[in-house]
C-alpha cells in the first residue's frame, strides 16, 4: 500500500461530466467517485491512469471517459434457458460494451420470476458469476397479484407484463381485469409496472415464408397505439407508475406525451435495433431482425430520433433477447423474436447519431442517466462524486465491423453481424476495478436489490 487517499484517479482529456465533454480527474475510493476535479489537478492514488495517454490507446486522443451504461432491459434466460443466455455469458458481452448494470427480465427463464422464491433462485443462479452488476424485475401474471408487494419488499426493481401471449407458456398475459388489479396493487406501495404494449385484438397470424413484409403487416401499428391507450387510461385511473418497453411505433407518442402533462406517471423506452434499421432493409429469411414490436419503416425510425431528442422518449436500452442459432429458422412466422445486442447497445446508437448531430452527452444520458432513474438507481448513471465508479472509456471516432462469432453473449448470432458500427468500448471499471470484457475478470459484479444499491 502506498498510503495515497485514493485507489485509483482516472484522468481524461475528455469526460462526458454534466451534460457535456471536458476535461477532468475522477477520484475512486472503496468503488465510489469521491472527486470529480480539473484535469490538472494532483491526485494522490495508488494508481493513475491518464484515458488520454495510456499506451494501450493508440487512437487516444479520440477517447471519452463515460459513466458505465445501465440496460434495464436484458434477457438472461438462466435458469431454465441457459442455452439461450447465461449471468457469464451476459454480463461479460455487457462489460464488453461499457455496461456496468443490467436489470434481467423475469420471462424467460423457468421459474419466471413471478413470486420471491423464484427470484432467490434466480440469485442462486447468478451468484458469483456475474462480470457487472445485475438487479431483477419481478413479473405480473394472471394470479400473482398477492405476490407483488413481497417481490417489492425482496428486492425487484418493478414488474413486467404482457397483455398478450408472450411467447413462453410459463409467462401468460394479464387481462384488462388483471392489469387494473396488478395496478391497483402496484399503486398501493409505490412500484413500478413495465409493460409489452401491443394489443391481441390488433394482430394478425403472420403468413408463413421468409418474408418480412407479411410479418410486419401481422404487428400494426395500432397494436401498440391501442395497448398504449388503455395502459395511459388504467394508469390515470389507478396511480400506478408505469413503463413502456420498447416502443417501436411513434403513433403513440402524442398520448403518452398528454398523459403525462396530465400528470399520469409513464416513461419511454426504445431500442437500438428500432432506431439502427428499416423495415424496407431486411433481406428474406434475416430472422435475426425478428423481435415484437417489430422493426418499421424508415419514416417512422426518424420519428422516433425526433421523440427521443424532444421527448417524451426517455431512454434507450438493448432488449437483449437471444435464443440458440437452430431457433432463428428462415420463417418470420415461426422463428423465435428477438435481437441479440447487449454487447453493442452503444457502438449501434452512436452510429446512427452522429449523421444526425446528435451529441454524445445526449446519447450517455438516454443509455446511462435514464434507465439509472427508471430504476431508482441513484448510485449509478453518472461521474459525479458519491456515484459508484462504474465507467468506461469509448473512442467515437473509431469504426469496426461486427463478428457476432466474436460477441461474448453465448450464441453467435447477431442482427448487426457484418454491420460496420461507428465507435468502440475500449476499457471499462466495475466499482473502480477494470473488467476485461472476455469473460476472465473475476466475477465481481454484485446481485442488487431495490433498496440496497
Ligand atoms: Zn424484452
Amino acid at each position: 500500500m502506498s498510503g495515497a487517499d485514493l485507489d485509483l484517479v482516472v484522468r481524461a482529456r475528455r469526460a462526458v461530466v454534466d451534460g457535456a465533454v471536458r476535461p477532468c480527474s475522477v477520484g475512486v475510493r472503496a468503488g465510489r467517485i469521491v472527486a470529480v476535479t480539473a484535469y490538472e489537478a494532483t491526485l494522490a492514488a495508488d494508481e493513475v491512469t491518464d484515458v488520454a495517454a495510456d499506451e494501450v490507446t493508440d487512437l487516444a486522443a479520440d477517447e471519452v471517459l463515460l459513466p458505465g451504461l445501465v440496460d434495464t432491459h436484458v434477457h438472461v434466460n438462466e435458469p431454465g434457458r441457459a442455452e439461450w443466455e447465461g449471468f457469464a455469458t451476459a454480463t461479460a458481452a455487457a462489460a464488453a460494451g461499457g455496461v456496468t448494470t443490467i436489470i434481467d427480465m423475469p420471462p424467460n427463464s423457468i421459474p419466471p420470476t413471478c413470486d420471491v422464491t423464484a427470484l432467490e433462485v434466480k440469485r442462486k443462479s447468478a451468484e458469483g458469476r456475474c462480470q457487472v452488476d445485475v438487479g431483477f424485475w419481478g413479473g405480473a401474471i394472471p394470479g400473482n397479484a398477492a405476490e407483488l408487494r413481497r417481490l417489492h419488499e425482496a428486492g425487484s426493481f418493478g414488474f413486467k407484463c404482457f397483455l398478450l401471449p408472450s411467447g413462453v407458456d410459463e409467462f401468460p398475459p394479464l387481462d384488462e381485469a388483471g392489469l387494473e388489479l396488478a395496478m391497483r396493487e402496484i399503486a398501493a406501495f409505490g412500484g413500478l409496472l413495465i409493460v409489452h404494449a401491443e394489443d391481441a385484438r390488433e394482430i394478425g397470424e403472420p403468413p408463413p415464408g421468409p418474408g418480412y413484409a407479411g410479418f410486419l403487416r401481422s404487428r400494426p401499428p395500432a397494436a401498440e397505439q391501442r395497448a398504449i391507450e388503455m395502459l395511459l387510461e388504467t394508469a390515470a385511473r389507478t396511480g400506478a407508475r408505469v413503463h413502456v418497453l420498447h416502443l417501436s411505433s411513434t403513433g403513440a407518442l402524442p398520448a403518452i406525451g398528454a398523459a403525462r402533462a396530465r400528470g399520469v406517471r409513464v416513461s419511454v423506452e426504445t431500442c437500438p435495433h428500432h432506431l439502427s434499421f428499416a423495415a424496407e432493409e431486411i433481406p428474406d429469411g434475416a430472422t435475426w431482425f425478428k423481435c415484437c414490436p417489430p422493426i418499421r419503416d424508415a419514416a417512422n425510425r426518424d420519428a422516433l430520433w425526433a421523440g427521443l431528442r424532444d421527448g417524451p422518449i426517455d431512454c434507450v436500452v438493448s432488449d437483449h433477447s437471444p435464443c440458440t442459432a437452430d431457433l432463428k429458422t428462415d420463417d418470420f412466422a415461426g422463428a423465435w423474436g428477438g435481437i441479440a445486442s447487449l454487447q453493442l447497445g452503444l457502438p449501434a446508437v452512436w452510429t446512427a447519431a452522429r449523421p444526425r448531430g446528435v451529441p454524445l452527452p445526449e446519447v450517455v444520458e438516454w443509455m446511462s442517466a435514464r434507465p439509472a432513474a427508471l430504476c431508482g438507481l441513484a448510485g449509478k448513471g453518472a461521474l459525479a462524486v458519491g456515484r459508484d465508479a462504474g465507467m468506461c472509456v469509448f473512442a467515437p471516432e473509431d469504426s469496426f465491423v461486427v463478428d457476432a462469432a466474436a460477441l461474448q453473449h453465448r450464441n453467435p448470432v447477431s442482427a448487426y453481424d457484418g454491420k460496420r458500427l461507428t465507435g468502440a468500448v475500449r476499457r471499462t471499471w466495475l466499482r473502480g476495478r477494470p473488467v476485461a470484457g472476455d469473460g476472465h475478470s473475476e466475477p465481481a459484479g454484485r446481485l442488487l436489490r431495490r433498496t440496497e444499491w
